[in-house]
């Protein structure tokens, strides 16, 4: 049942639309104005005469890691909405090649992968939002990334006005992030996949299972290859048990999914961590991380940052387990707001009904200044905040 104050999803889109109804967290006033392309030509044509005004511009798809302010945005948004998946000729026996375009719903293309027996993207099934914003943060569950399938994007690029492909290579994909992550201005228009075909009649299978919970719940060990069909049921169920799937039904799904990226810090300061806080190895990323006690903050240090490059072991530490044992547990609301952490998830933040963006940003500044405050590590946001300082 949609809450009262909330429009049904697919109600039609005005100028008059708040945010609210155009991002699954639920919060943020509306825009200047509202810009819809439902082709990929619309996409370029609108986006390039944004550009020639020169001023703030907003690029919205399924809304789902994007959280506005209250006051809106004072600009124009363009809304992404061209849709079809095409199948180019097989780059080689046994691989599959699509385009995508980029306002295609995503679990849709994943829903359609699967019944056709093409794996690669099997285990990012539920992930909601459009495949034009998979590359932005190389989205990624269960063991899997856009990354191990993604070929190429055709990109407007908002510095030269020019369409080009960008062969995957030259994204910069890593953990939640890539070149547009990173500040890289322009409209993904589509986006080129491959991925494999398994021959294994009548049960095709996946790719090889890649996350030891979701090996746990089929049964299998890591690596192996299971029935493409059984592992997509699979995540679907792993992932609407922990509100992960949207769900009208579901308040703890009224989210931007995770809230915060599992931290990337040097080995040697993850040492000075509890021996059980779990982490695992990464390949060096770009961005810089911060690790700076919020009591030398105050205490007028500057914050310390450390480029990965720089150092020379980095491991991943869980957000979810730093928050918990940072005293905030799941379902944990600050008195008389109505953004609460999830019930069944420590990493979302969501809105129990009626939140406001404002609500929003104070539980996620509270969490962020407790992890800070009791083990040094400043958490980093995973959705793109508008208007929302944390
Ligand atoms: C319940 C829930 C579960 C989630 N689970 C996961 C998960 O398991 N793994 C994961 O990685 N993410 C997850 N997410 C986050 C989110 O679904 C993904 O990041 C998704 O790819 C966002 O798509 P969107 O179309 O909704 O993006 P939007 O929120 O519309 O946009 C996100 C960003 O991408 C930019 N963008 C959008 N389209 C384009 C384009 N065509 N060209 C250039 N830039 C563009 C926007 O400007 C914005 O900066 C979850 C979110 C929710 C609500």
């Amino acid at each position: 049942m949609t809450p009262p104050g909330e429009s049904a999803p697919g109600t039609p889109v005005t100028a008059d639309t708040p945010l609210s109804e155009l991002t699954t967290m639920r919060v943020g006033g509306r825009a200047r104005e509202i810009l819809t392309a439902t082709t990929s030509d619309d996409l370029v044509r609108i986006a390039s005469e944004l550009w020639a005004r020169g001023e703030d511009w907003l690029l919205l798809a399924g809304g789902s890691n994007t959280v506005v302010a209250d006051e809106g945005f004072d600009g124009p948004v363009l809304l992404v909405r061209n849709e079809g998946i095409e199948r180019l000729p097989d780059p080689a026996p046994g691989q599959v090649r699509l385009r995508v375009q980029a306002g295609q719903d995503w679990d849709q293309l994943v829903g359609l992968c699967v019944d056709q027996g093409w794996a690669g993207i099997e285990a990012l099934s539920g992930i909601p939002g459009c495949a034009g914003a998979a590359p932005v943060q190389n989205i990624g569950a269960y063991g899997q990334e856009l990354s191990s399938s993604l070929h190429a994007v055709t990109f407007l690029d908002e510095d030269t006005g020019e369409v080009t492909r960008i062969p995957a290579a030259e994204l910069g994909l890593g953990y939640r992030t890539s070149v547009f992550k990173r500040g890289r201005g322009g409209v993904v228009l589509s986006i080129d996949l491959t991925l494999s075909e398994s021959g294994a009649v009548p049960s095709p299978l996946s790719a090889p299972v890649g996350y030891a919970q979701l090996a746990d719940a089929l049964g299998v060990r890591i690596g192996d290859r299971v029935s493409i069909k059984e592992l997509r049921r699979t995540v679907l169920r792993l992932r609407a048990s922990k509100g992960m799937v949207l769900d009208p039904e579901d308040r703890d799904s009224t989210s931007a999914g995770s809230f915060f990226t599992n931290p990337i810090v040097p080995e040697a300061f993850a040492r000075t961590l509890p021996a059980d806080a779990p982490r695992w190895s990464v390949t060096p990323v770009s961005d810089p991380v911060s690790v700076t006690p919020l009591a030398e903050l105050d205490a007028g240090e500057p914050m310390r940052r450390v480029t990965p490059q720089e150092g020379p072991r980095l491991v991943k530490l869980s957000a979810a387990w730093l928050i918990e044992r940072s005293g905030i547990a799941r379902g944990y609301r600050i008195p008389g707001s109505r953004a609460a952490i999830s019930a069944k998830h420590t990493l979302a933040i969501t809105n129990q009904g009626g939140a406001t963006a404002a609500e929003v940003g104070q539980l996620a500044r509270f969490v962020v200044q407790r992890v800070q405050a009791d083990f040094g590590v400043l958490l980093h946001p995973e959705p793109n905040l508008v208007g929302i300082e944390l």
